[in-house]
């Protein structure tokens, strides 16, 4: 049976690992982390994460779709708190019971490292740390940074560095991915990244009066233009309550307990009461804010042993709640195309760069625009107006009129359709803009030389 090496045990190395345990293929996976299953505490990012369709496609080929599922909160709809801290819009986010899901990053983890190892050709080794890829002798070059002795994976030395090969070496090392580093020294590796100006604190919304604070099956939204605040419920009834802003407006505004008190106050006045003074100003004086990254990357293979996959090929802004569940539609794509080519590793790496590459490029500029939708469009009425048509013809026509929303959330179609189809939607749109113009200026033109024949203003015009 093949061998493949899998970088990271994050969201996507780890369901990569339950992809191959059920492949058959023998599998190691080296992760720079301890077994977070054995911590208290987790550092990383978001606390808890939306799950949608691509997502569960990719979970539910793996037998864990309904477990996963069944332990997150169904999300139906964003609700868009104003300011006076009482009001708020509510704006579904498809046709009634299309939603999405909250679940927790650590519990998902947790479960698809479990899963994986119940193979026992599965094998992960904790607190390995990637250095780099020997792209000449096709091997990983890991160090152990867990102490002094090594564990067991077929090392040749005592030094804690070894060297590791297999058929397929699959990178999900993440954003700042140490194999995406070696393929960058190789000529003809397209490279771009893009630090946006946001960064972002999280905080918590505990229990009140032991049930939820808020409506638990909603997206809260405190768009504020340029800083905007979201809320996601977690099962035991917290919410995980995210700021973004940018690090300029966290420096000016945020900075002090007294500055940063008076800005939840007058920004979120109702989230301010729920999250607590000595909480928020607790956890600006410990936490600083995190950076996002956009990283754009081709091709996302190298030669016939290596695959960048997750955040390792394409970091996003989370704003379209698109990097795992795209992460793990890579797992899903690439097994597809394994089946396709009965499992030969170099014709599969080709489709699947092919494949993959224009797909990632079109979710990661879509991300970016949905930035500027949360924190500031959704308050717009022409936007507002837009989502309730586009909801109303999709009612009226479920398989033509699809809105954008929905084709990245509730379905598969590749990215690089869901654009193509918007923009098809946008000229009808504006096409029928225009005729309803018209009619409507024609029809006022009629009315207005019928009124004034009527009252003998008419100008005459004369000939000649
Ligand atoms: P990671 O989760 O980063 O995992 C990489 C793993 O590799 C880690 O375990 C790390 O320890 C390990 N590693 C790193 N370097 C090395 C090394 N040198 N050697 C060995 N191991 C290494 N996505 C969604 O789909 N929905 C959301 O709602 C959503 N919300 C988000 C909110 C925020 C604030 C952020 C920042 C992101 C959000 N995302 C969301 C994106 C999502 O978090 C990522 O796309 C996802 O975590 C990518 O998974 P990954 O396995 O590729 O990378």
């Amino acid at each position: 049976m093949p061998k493949v090496i899998i970088a990271g045990a994050g969201l996507v190395g780890a369901l990569n690992a339950c992809y191959f345990a059920k492949r058959g293929w023998q599998v190691e996976v080296y992760e720079y982390r301890k077994d977070i299953r054995t911590m208290k505490h987790v550092h990383g990012r978001s606390i808890n994460l939306a799950l949608s369709q691509r997502g569960k496609s990719a979970l539910e080929a793996v037998g864990l779709k309904d477990y996963i599922v069944n332990q997150g909160v169904p999300l139906y709809a964003r609700l868009v708190h104003n300011k006076d801290g009482k009001t708020f819009s509510r704006q579904p986010y498809g046709q009634p019971g299309e939603h999405i899901v909250s679940i927790n990053r650590r519990h998902l983890n947790e479960v698809m490292i479990t899963q994986a190892e119940k193979c026992d050709r599965v094998r992960f080794f904790f607190e390995h740390k990637i250095r780099s890829v020997d792209l000449d002798k096709k091997e990983l070059v890991v160090e152990y940074i867990g102490g002094s002795k090594i564990p067991q994976p077929g090392k040749k030395s005592e030094s804690p560095q070894l060297r590791v090969s297999a058929d397929l070496i699959i990178a999900c090392d993440g954003a700042y991915s140490a194999v995406r580093r070696s393929l960058q020294t190789h000529p003809r590796f397209d490279y771009h990244q893009e630090y946006i100006a946001h960064g972002y604190i999280e905080l918590n919304i505990l229990p009140k009066n032991n049930d939820y604070a808020l409506e638990p099956n909603a997206f809260h939204l405190w768009p504020r233009g340029h800083f905007t605040l979201i809320a996601l419920a977690n099962k035991d009834k917290t919410f995980t309550v995210t700021i973004f802003a940018p690090f300029e407006e966290f420096e000016k505004h945020m900075s002090n307990p007294h500055d940063v008190r008076q800005f939840f106050q007058e920004n979120f006045p109702d989230a301010y009461e729920l999250l607590g003074r000595d909480h928020i100003q607790d956890m600006f004086s410990r936490v600083k804010p995190q950076s996002l990254v956009s990283i754009k990357c081709s091709p996302h293979h190298f030669s016939d042993f290596v695959v960048l996959m997750g955040d390792a090929a394409h970091a996003m802004v989370p704003f379209y709640g698109q990097g795992m569940n795209c992460g793990f539609e890579d797992c899903l794509v690439f097994s597809e195309i394994l089946d396709q080519m009965s499992d030969d590793i170099p014709k599969t790496l080709a489709a699947y760069t092919e494949n993959r590459v224009k797909e990632a490029h079109t979710i990661i500029d879509l991300a970016m625009y949905n930035y500027d939708e949360l924190k500031d469009l959704v308050n717009h009425s022409s936007y507002k107006l837009r989502k309730v048509f586009d909801l109303w013809l999709n009612k009226l026509l479920p398989n033509t009129w699809i809105p954008l929303y929905s084709m990245v959330t509730f379905t598969r179609i590749p990215y690089t359709q869901v654009v193509e189809a918007r923009r098809w939607q946008d000229r009808i749109l504006s096409r029928l803009g225009s005729v309803i113009s018209a009619t409507t200026l024609a029809g006022a033109f009629v009315l207005a030389v019928h009124f004034a024949k009527r009252s003998g203003k008419l100008p005459k015009i004369q000939f000649g």
